[in-house]
């Protein structure tokens, strides 16, 4: 259960005073729905409203706070001349401007004669100093009030800036003081106020370094959000290890009855990347290592001989894959290697129906079936293995950390191996996994021929299609990729089927489309077309993103290519390059380019090495979204900072480890400090492993 002190944070933000239904609708959309949502909410820049000169000394260009006399009132003619207000104080004159007001209201918010506090951004015209619509208006016993610094915050259309910054000092008077969960010492020597006054001044910023994340209030913030997602994942694995994992250990007939089948011999990567799968297998703990390769570095094969370790150790083995497609993909791939073994690969996806899908469960479920490669389908409830020892999970970027337990809970201490072709740094792997083990393949299968990359303009498209015409007449197979951002943007939809229309004018009869619309046999047609059909030019939206292999394939051309981001484009590109032929990657964009979008584009032309990319594409987009961190599932912060609080990740997952070490139920002084920090930041799962531990 929350602990009591935390009730008010997480009532909605109704609860204010103040914020009515209609007003928290749109809080909703700018932070969040709850209390604690805008205690999340820093604000991004400040309005100093201290500088309150006399009028004379009023310096142009900047926000003034200035106490005058109302002197004149010059209305406008209501549409050009706008409505003008002259006053004083003794030192000299301003001019308010109004565009569009109403002169009544001006009147009476501005009786001539009286004193008021007007604040805003001083401007010089026509020799007159002016303000154009004061910010605030206030009276002369006001004026302390006013002469402050104000939180700006990130808005949404429609909540005026003064409502969101009272509901968040509403949220923040709520704020109980918590009992401390960071170690003393480590407190100290960081010189980081307690959490509540870390919070309080972070909120209050009184100048533009004050925004800076490496202020102490920001930083313990941002510390505390990284020790509640890497405390809960020690937990996790503290349990994860504590279900005792099996040894499995094969005894290599299998494999090598396999590995006598390929068609060529393993890279040195491979073998290594194997051997650390293999020595994990065998040990008696549980298995949860990430295969990081580039596109086309070989990861099935590696994945496949680890299913085969499982099998040989006695156990069923099974390979999701996040698409229909590519599940189906890797079972044509990988069926006919294991026959080699006299081994069938069974297929599970959303599609296998009725009498055929019955037995393959009962297949599953009695152990006659070693091997199975499919969807998410592999989760549901239907699904029982006889003995799962091992899970491998394709390209995983694209299933949750929630899905991939789901998948490891189907047998006893199942193994799981992770692959993945976006390199992610090593840092953001701590934040989505804690402590899992990582074998790279960072050499690519012999033979591969560089992919030469250009940049053309849209204008220059005809050009484009000129250079597919003669790759055509030479055999080459074409990837014609648009984007559509989301599939339901239908805008984009009908801007691949238009392309593909157009080029089906050019090249009639030869010309696919595919697309996530697309049911799966439809999908799969189009496919069979491309790879051994009468298709020549696959005109395709992201869905060949993950995975689809077609050796033939040697030129792609990716339209508004500005559109997407580095490590989009470069898991695209390897797409290609896959067969003898030499490959060319066309990048079609619309001029003019961003810096961003030019460099972006010189890196892809440079470099095919997705690490260095990986590099890149973190420098070019700072401390926002990083490589692949959507992609990746890796957790969303809110207050830290991953490329700015960099230093403190480590020191977060030091420390949880620690913590569990020590007191692995939380049960101490801290423990219990620390449990308030999990429900704070709703990592209050975790809890329940120490629990039922
Ligand atoms: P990934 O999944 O890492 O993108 P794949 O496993 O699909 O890569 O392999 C890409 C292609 O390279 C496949 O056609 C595969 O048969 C081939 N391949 C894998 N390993 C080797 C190797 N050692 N030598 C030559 N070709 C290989
Ligand atoms: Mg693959």
């Amino acid at each position: 259960m929350r602990p009591e002190p935390l009730f008010p944070l997480f009532a909605p933000t109704t609860s204010l005073p103040g914020i009515g239904s209609r007003m928290a609708v749109l809080i909703e959309r700018a932070a969040g729905g709850r209390v604690v949502d805008l205690l999340w909410h820093l604000p991004t820049g400040l309005i100093d409203r201290r500088y309150s000169p006399r009028v004379a000394d009023a310096e142009p260009g900047r926000i003034a706070t200035l106490t005058v006399r109302v002197e004149t009132h010059l209305p406008g003619d209501g549409r050009r001349r706008p409505y003008r207000i002259r006053c004083a104080d003794e030192s000299g004159t301003i001019v308010l401007v109004f565009f569009h007001l109403r002169g009544d209201y001006l009147e009476k918010t501005f009786p001539v004669g009286a004193v008021r506090v007007v604040s805003g951004r001083v401007e010089l015209f026509n020799e007159t100093l002016q303000i154009t619509h004061p910010d605030r208006v206030a009276s002369p016993e006001e004026a302390a009030a006013l002469q402050t610094v104000e939180p700006v915050h990130p808005l949404t259309a429609g909540l005026p800036p003064g409502v969101l910054r009272k509901a968040i000092a509403g949220a923040i008077a709520r704020a109980p003081e918590l009992p401390e969960w960071i170690d003393p010492a480590f407190l100290a020597r960081r010189g980081w106020p307690s959490w509540r006054t870390a919070l309080a001044t972070a909120h209050a910023p009184q100048e533009e370094a004050d925004l800076s994340p490496a202020r102490p209030a920001r930083a313990r913030l941002a510390f505390d959000e990284l020790l509640a997602s890497q405390l809960a994942l020690a937990l996790l694995r503290q349990r994860q290890r504590r279900v005792a994992g099996r040894a499995r250990i094969g005894d290599g007939s299998l494999r090598a009855r396999v590995t006598a089948a390929l068609p060529f011999s393993l890279t040195g990567a491979q073998q290594r990347a194997t051997v650390e799968i293999l020595a994990d297998m065998a040990a008696p703990v549980r298995m949860l290592r990430l295969l990081q390769g580039d596109v086309g570095s070989g990861k099935t094969v590696v994945a496949l001989l680890a299913m085969l370790a499982a099998v040989e150790a006695g156990g069923q083995a099974a390979l999701m894959a996040p698409t229909e497609l590519l599940a189906r993909q890797h079972h044509a791939r990988i069926a006919p290697l294991a026959r080699a073994a006299d081994l069938e690969v069974g297929l599970l996806t959303g599609r296998e129906k009725g009498k055929a899908r019955e037995a393959t469960l009962a297949r599953i479920a009695d152990g006659g079936l070693r091997l199975v490669v499919g969807t998410h389908a592999l989760f549901q409830e239907e699904v029982e293995f006889r003995d799962l020892g091992l899970a491998v999970i394709d390209e995983q970027h694209r299933f949750g950390v929630h899905q991939r337990l789901m998948l490891a809970r189907k047998g006893d201490a199942v193994d799981v191996l992770v692959t993945t072709a976006t390199p992610i740094p090593r840092t953001l792997l701590l934040t989505a996994y804690g402590d899992i083990d990582v074998s790279r393949l960072d050499e690519k299968p012999p033979g591969r021929r560089p992919v030469v990359t250009r940049a053309i303009p849209a204008e220059r498209l005809e050009e484009v299609v000129a250079a597919i015409d003669r790759a055509v007449a030479g055999g080459a197979k074409v990837y014609w990729v648009c984007p559509v951002i989301e599939e339901s943007e239908t805008g984009d939809l009908a801007a691949a089927e238009a392309r593909a229309r157009h080029l089906d004018a050019c090249f009639p009869g030869r010309v696919g489309l595919i697309h996530g619309r697309l049911k799966g046999p439809q999908r799969d047609a189009v496919m069979e077309a491309f790879v051994d059909g009468g298709t020549d030019i696959l005109v395709a939206t992201t869905v060949i993103e993950v995975g689809v292999d077609v050796p033939a394939a040697s030129v792609m051309v990716i339209e508004h290519a500005e559109r997407f981001g580095l490590a989009q484009l470069h898991q695209l590109r390897g797409r290609i390059g896959r067969g003898a032929r030499a490959s060319t990657c066309l990048l079609v964009y619309t001029a003019p380019l961003g810096e961003t979008a030019k460099a972006r584009i010189a890196i892809l032309r440079e470099t095919e090495d997705g690490f260095r990319i990986a590099e890149e594409d973190l420098r070019l987009r700072g401390g926002g979204e990083m490589l692949g961190t959507r992609q990746s599932g890796l957790p969303d912060f809110r207050l830290a900072d991953l490329a700015a609080h960099a230093d403190l990740l480590p020191a977060a997952q030091d420390d949880a480890r620690l913590i569990v070490a020590r007191d692995p139920t939380l049960a101490g002084q801290r423990g219990q400090a620390l449990r308030t920090l999990l429900y704070l930041f709703e990592r209050d799962a975790a809890i329940r492993y120490v629990r039922s531990g």
